[in-house]
């Protein structure tokens, strides 16, 4: 196939690290879309075509942008604080691409945690959920990371993370049950081990504060 050779060979992605590998390939995913056009007989060529595999490329640059960060970047806005009460925030859209199809899945992410002496600057929790959203991922892998790193990196006496989602390779596919929501969860430390916690937790992410 024709190569143009002025094209950029790659997409910056996020912050360049020290050592990290912060790029994604997208001459190579433009490559491979282009094949997948003449794939199912399409003329890749073709005016409305020409640039698709690139755009595709784009895309997915965007869409992937955290399989090369560190959420850890996010931690410069950690606070001393006495606050002993659950932080909660609800309601944080979403969107990632499941690693079995590589179609989208999105939704909602609650994420709490009851602090142990610190607190984190209220926008990085929904930060941090866009940096794990954005990989190739499962649902149940992304809830657990998010609940996992928050744990690991804040040492809060518990924290908790609840996604609702809707996944379009179940929507429009396969099974193909629009409408069908998968719900899951991860809890860690005093969530886990008491029902109190838990059971205050769970009302406030389904009723807020009445
Ligand atoms: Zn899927």
């Amino acid at each position: 196939m024709k190569r143009t050779s002025k094209k950029p060979p790659r997409l910056p992605v996020g912050r360049q690290e020290r050592g990290a590998k912060t790029w994604i390939d997208s001459q190579r995913i433009e490559k491979a879309v282009a094949e997948i056009l003449a794939a199912v007989g399409e003329d890749p060529q073709r005016e409305g075509l020409k640039y698709t595999p690139r755009r595709v490329a784009k895309m997915y640059c965007e869409l992937l942008a955290g399989m090369h960060k560190d959420p850890k970047e996010h931690l410069g806005s950690v606070f001393a604080e006495n606050y002993d009460e659950i932080v909660l925030l609800r309601d944080i859209p979403f969107y990632s691409i499941c690693e079995h199809h590589l179609m989208p899945f999105m939704g909602s992410a609650h994420v709490a945690y009851l602090p142990a002496g610190r607190v984190l600057g209220v926008s990085k929790l929904a930060r941090i959920v866009d940096d794990f959203a954005r990989r190739l991922q499962t649902q149940e892998r992304l809830t657990y990371q998010i609940a996992d790193f928050i744990m690991d990196s804040l040492k809060p006496q518990g924290a908790a993370v609840v996604i609702e989602a809707s996944h379009s390779c179940m929507t429009i596919r396969g099974i193909k049950k629009p409408g069908s929501v998968m719900v899951t969860s991860a809890l860690r430390g005093i969530f886990r081990r008491d029902p109190r916690s838990r059971s205050e937790l769970l009302s406030l992410i389904h009723n807020g504060v009445r």
